[in-house]
């Protein structure tokens, strides 16, 4: 099926580098396709080093010019480029789906979420306060400038290709940074639409640099902007190993990082839960983009009391999910972004089964064949399985039984990551006991949707560090100044 917008030009498939649209420097190029069907929909550049060297270049030209622009200004063309992103909601939406492979429905809700990060942004540019501290010492005086940080490059993964570029864009132009960024070699159009859409807000030239490249070539590029020292800060979504690479790879010119790793989030319910809220917490947070967001529930606990019920309330409702095309309207779970995601989900899936698991739904790659998996419900699982150590990054919830708080807190923490947890009980002392006891940065109580722009989002130990979004993200694009002076 031919993608088709109602505003052609939102489709960019060059580079777009000091406000020119470019070819990469060497001609190379990288096809875009469709998860569904696997077929092309567009060709982009696969660029290298010296395109990643002229978007610093152009950034770090621009920057001095926009850091002198009023935050009230800056702010005006963020709400500007927020309001563009809605008007163009339904092509945006289309473009998220085709290329990505989620839902319709999802496709035009990320579009929404996305843009509640720049309006949100917009409306904090003007809050970046400084300090008046009250002097030790008479005859002096003390304050604190808040500044930007510089010249930020943002490397975003392909799970959710218009919110996680937002995410980065939107709080590093508000604090006066300017920006090259990097989107998923899976998803890029989205990301270039947005610059599109943020060059007609008036956002000036070199302020947003969007540079793609293929999966081989992404080390060529970001090495470039790691080894610069006019980069000051890297923000990095992805994978703990890439994330881990990036911070040891910026000690050599110290910059600022912002990491938003893997999680491996359990989702615990009591026995005294509310099961039919549980079940709709689960569904909610588990099947939002077939699974493969990183706050996905990873490892399900069930008390052995209400294990049972629970179970069959949930493999009614993930039995009738309905798995199909972003393209048609009724299509709950879409396919996975590629082939190598669905392998590990099947390694998974095996791996359990292997080990004891047993398969209440699915359990095996969709009828629809191509990038689709089985929405399926793993029973009896252990600590000892695969999908209880990694992310397993699609729609299979896989239980454990427990008896014990206790015992489900110390499984629970029992992982080098820390990004989400969820809990569903009925009891007050119980829930400030786990709310403190979970280790993680963000923990959901009686509730399974948990991200907002007015929220901080962000993790602990291996799922990195710094806060997206709230009245925190701003602060982690913005450096702290000190002044003194002698009266
Ligand atoms: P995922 O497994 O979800 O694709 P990755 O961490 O591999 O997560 O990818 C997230 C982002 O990091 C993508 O934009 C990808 O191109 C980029 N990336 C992958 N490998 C590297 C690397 N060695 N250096 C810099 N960026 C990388």
């Amino acid at each position: 099926m031919p993608l088709s917008l109602s505003r052609p030009d939102l489709l960019r498939t060059q580079n777009f580098i000091n406000a020119r649209w470019c070819e990469g420097r060497d001609g190379r190029t990288l096809p875009v396709s469709d998860p569904a069907l696997d077929v092309t929909i567009a060709s982009v550049p696969d660029s290298g080093a010296a395109d990643a060297r002229a978007a610093v270049d152009a950034a770090y030209a621009a920057g001095p010019a926009w850091r002198a622009v009023p935050a009230k200004q800056r702010a005006q063309i963020l709400k500007r480029w927020n309001a563009l992103i809605l008007a163009h909601q339904e092509d945006l939406g289309r473009l998220i789906s085709r290329e990505q492979g989620k839902p319709l429905a999802e496709g035009r809700g990320e579009v929404a979420y996305a843009a509640s990060y720049v309006e949100w942004f917009a409306e904090e540019a003007v809050r970046a306060y400084g300090d008046i501290i009250p002097a030790p010492v008479s005859g002096r005086r003390m304050m604190v400038l808040k500044e930007p940080v510089g010249v930020v490059a943002a490397i975003t993964p392909w799970n959710f290709p218009a919110a996680m570029i937002a995410r980065k864009i939107a709080p590093a132009l508000a604090a006066g940074c300017t920006v090259v960024a990097k989107p998923a070699e899976d998803t890029p159009l989205t990301s270039l639409a947005l610059a599109r859409l943020a060059e007609e807000a008036g956002v000036p030239a070199g302020v947003l640099n969007i540079v793609v490249a293929s999966r081989e070539r992404a080390a060529e590029v970001v090495d470039v902007w790691l080894a610069d020292g006019r980069v000051r800060k890297i923000t990095f979504t992805g994978s703990t190993p890439v994330g881990k690479h990036l911070a040891r790879e910026s000690a050599g010119t110290l910059k600022k990082l912002s990491l938003e790793l893997g999680g491996n989030a359990p989702f615990i319910v009591f026995d005294d839960a509310d099961l039919d809220k549980a079940v709709d917490g689960l569904m909610a947070a588990k099947f939002r983009n077939g699974g493969q967001t990183c706050v996905s529930p990873n490892r399900i606990f069930v008390h052995q009391l209400v294990h049972d019920a629970f179970v069959e309330k949930l493999a009614a409702r993930v039995g009738a999910l309905k798995v199909g095309p972003a393209t048609d309207p009724g299509s709950q779970i879409g396919p996975m972004i590629n082939e190598r995601a669905v392998q590990k989900i099947e390694r998974h899936v095996r791996d359990a089964i292997a080990k004891g698991a047993h398969a209440v739904v699915g359990g095996e790659r969709h009828q629809l064949g191509g990038n689709y998996f089985a929405p399926t419900v793993l029973i009896d699982v252990d600590a000892t399985m695969a999908c209880s150590c990694e992310e397993t990054f699609g729609p299979v919830v896989a239980i454990n039984r427990f008896s014990d708080e206790m015992e489900v807190i110390a499984a629970a923490n029992d992982t080098p990551f820390g990004l989400a947890a969820y809990f569903f009980s009925g009891d007050v002392k119980r829930i400030w006991r786990l709310a403190e006891a979970l280790q993680t940065g963000i923990v959901g109580i009686n509730e399974g949707a948990l991200a907002a722009e007015a929220a901080p989002f962000g993790g602990i130990k291996e799922s990195g560090y710094g806060r997206e979004g709230s009245r925190y993200g701003l602060d982690d694009y913005m450096q702290t100044k000190y002044l003194c002076q002698t009266l």
